[in-house]
């Protein structure tokens, strides 16, 4: 299929459809493609290799043979290259911002966003890798000691989704680099066109051949290829809880260290001693925000009774605001959802919650503006055992529970298999300690939407993952830990 949209770019040659492999930007082995489309508009705007698996095995020997040598590399020189990616992924924002909504359909400010922040990861590993200490250990035998060194484990991968295309790149590809690991990154088929873009810049900015690598294809070939090899000593995912559990089953068979971002079904809770500006506020960042689609999300919103009524009236004034558009065009605040079974989704979750007694407040259909527009949407009387509340909607429908204690809606929002963010709202300093404890979840935003920082550990329970990414703790996931015992010294 022809290209029918072109991205308007400053430098052009950011945009790319082919595989970057061993430093090197090749069409597939066999030629295939795959079309990207821009969901705001259904337009073809790339047609991108699509790997086969003898690319991937490809990708895979160079990175093996790249290894050696970037590991070696002090963390100074490393951090030099990776400051610089930092830097031109920075200086070419407006561009990276422009194929991100393109590609994906969030609002440009949005995309803007995600870039910054995305790019704060390789900035921040860029000098976490400097400091990656050992330790030394009292000793438990004369002429003896004891100490622990910290190296690269090897050839990393990454799988990423589509609702961030860039940042959930960065997120780990930052502190692969910086650990002194190469990094296989395939991106999201729908959402290829970003991740080529940072390989462009990794390229421009010194980082070695092999040393990153990004191929697009058939997940389950790509997949297939990654978690069998032996080379690769680490898969760091984000996706689906599906997904991911296949993963790591299929990681098992090389014994593989695995990171996983999972899917969550955070809830936002709001205290009658609550600011409800803040609540509001909160709520709009959480549940609204990339149009409901991120895996953060607030996806059940319990009330306190007694401001449930002031708190519903302030959230409707709010979510009117929302403006359903094409996210390049810059009064937009909501832009299209990725595809239509992600409409058929939310609205799977809006007839389910009616039925069973849900109150329609506002939305519930999709926008007039037709293609995968949804509206912003508030049901109340939303109860436990609705759709809603039991899965991600991935969507921006903002279910109401109410609740008349404490204790309750500790419960109500425990009551999940997942474990990723959990939000609540208050002003009471006891409540916050209590509730922050209790709460089954690996990110707790308190008085706030909004939790991300490349500083700070991201990461979920239960089911929604093992590992953290950001933080000192991030990089640990391509490292190993190394014990060195040295005998025999002698004592004088
Ligand atoms: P989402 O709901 O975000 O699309 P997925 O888990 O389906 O979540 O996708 C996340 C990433 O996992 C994407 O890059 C996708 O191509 C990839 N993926 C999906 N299925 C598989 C699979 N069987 N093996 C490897 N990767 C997969």
């Amino acid at each position: 299929m022809p290209v029918t949209e072109k991205i308007e770019l400053q430098d052009p040659t950011l945009l790319r459809d082919s595989l970057f492999i061993a430093g090197e930007w090749t069409p597939s082995s066999d030629d295939s493609r795959t079309v990207v489309t821009n969901p705001a508009t259904g337009q073809v705007i790339a047609e991108v290799s699509m790997a086969t698996a003898e690319d991937v095995q490809r990708a895979i020997n160079f990175a093996d043979s790249a290894f050696k040598s970037w590991a070696q590399m002090t963390a100074i020189a490393r951090a030099k290259i990776m400051r610089n990616w930092f830097q031109l992924t920075l200086d070419n924002v407006e561009d990276l911002a422009r194929i991100l909504t393109s590609e994906q359909g969030k609002p440009l400010a949005e995309a803007r966003a995600e870039i910054i922040y995305g790019a704060g990861f390789i900035e921040w590993y860029a000098e976490e890798g400097k400091r990656l200490y050992g330790e030394t250990i009292p000793t438990n035998v004369v002429g003896r000691r004891l100490l622990t060194i910290r190296q690269p484990i090897g050839v990393t991968a990454a799988i990423t989704p589509w609702n961030f295309p860039m940042a959930m790149i960065a997120r780990k590809a930052g502190p692969a680099l910086a650990a002194g690991c190469p990094m296989i990154i395939k991106p999201a088929t729908d959402t290829p066109l970003s991740a080529l873009a940072m390989a462009v810049l990794a390229e421009r900015a010194g980082v070695p051949k092999g040393i990153l690598s990004v191929i697009v294809g058939n997940p389950k070939i790509i997949g297939g290829k990654i978690t069998s090899s032996s080379v690769i000593r680490a898969l760091s995912f984000t996706g689906s809880t599906e997904v991911g559990k296949k993963l790591m089953a299929d990681c098992a068979g090389t014994v593989k260290k695995v990171a996983m971002e999972l899917g969550g079904n955070a809830p936002l809770i709001v205290f009658d001693d609550a600011d409800i500006e803040l609540a509001v506020n909160g709520v709009i960042a959480s549940k609204f925000r990339n149009s409901g689609q991120t895996c953060v999300c607030a996806n059940r919103i319990l009330v306190q009774s007694s401001i449930h009524n002031e708190f519903i009236e302030a959230l409707i004034n709010a979510v009117a605001q929302l403006k359903v558009g094409n996210g390049l065009n810059d009064d937009t605040s909501q832009g299209p959802l990725i595809n239509e079974m992600a409409i058929d989704k939310v609205h799977a979750h809006v007839e389910d919650a009616l039925s069973g007694g849900g109150k329609l407040i506002l939305g519930g259909k999709r926008a007039s503006i037709g293609g995968t527009f949804y509206e912003p949407t508030i049901i109340t009387n939303v109860n436990e055992d609705m759709l809603v509340s039991r899965e991600e909607t991935f969507g921006p429908l903002a279910g109401v529970i109410k609740f008349e204690t404490e204790e309750e809606a500790i419960r109500i929002a425990n009551a999940t298999p997942f474990g990723l963010a959990a939000y609540f709202f208050t002003s009471d300093l006891g409540r916050t300690w209590r509730v922050g404890e209790a709460l089954e979840a690996g990110v707790i935003g308190i008085n706030t939407g909004l939790i991300s920082y490349e500083g700070a550990p991201f990461g979920g329970i239960k089911e929604s993952g093992v590992g953290r990414e950001g933080s000192l703790h991030g990089i640990d996931e391509f490292l190993e830990i190394k014990y060195l015992c040295i005998d025999g010294l002698t004592e004088k």
